[in-house]
């Protein structure tokens, strides 16, 4: 298990762990877009299995956007007297933005391994 995470965060190749998937210099902050290589340069395992593969790794970027937002109110609440201030709505908003390609990355890569041939 934390080798999978160990894996899932180095951006490495679900089936030889030693390809990258993604093309990004770092893998948790980068302008625009993410970009994934087709396939993996060391085994050339094809990432992207059919059409549409990714679209399900949506929800687990949502869900990572959802429990950043969490964590973020916690934090932020520590230094607001009310409860719930308006001013935190762009903090969170600002702190999600911020990770989206991150998230878009790291969903993907949870989704790679979700889905990954376990049998070899
Ligand atoms: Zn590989």
């Amino acid at each position: 298990m934390l080798h999978t995470i160990k894996n899932i965060l180095s951006n490495n190749c679900p089936n030889c762990h030693k390809g990258k998937v993604f093309k990004d210099k770092s893998f948790f902050f980068s302008i625009g877009f993410p970009k994934m290589n087709e396939n993996c340069s060391h085994c050339n395992n094809k990432f992207e299995k059919e059409p549409g593969y990714f679209f399900g790794s949506m929800f687990v970027s949502y869900a990572l956007g959802v429990a950043e937002a969490i964590i973020t109110y916690v934090i932020a609440h520590q230094f607001f007297e009310e409860n719930f201030d308006l001013r935190m709505i762009p903090i969170i908003a600002g702190v999600i933005l911020l990770l989206s390609s991150f998230n878009l990355r790291l969903s993907r890569m949870i989704w790679i391994y979700m889905f990954k041939d376990y049998s070899n």
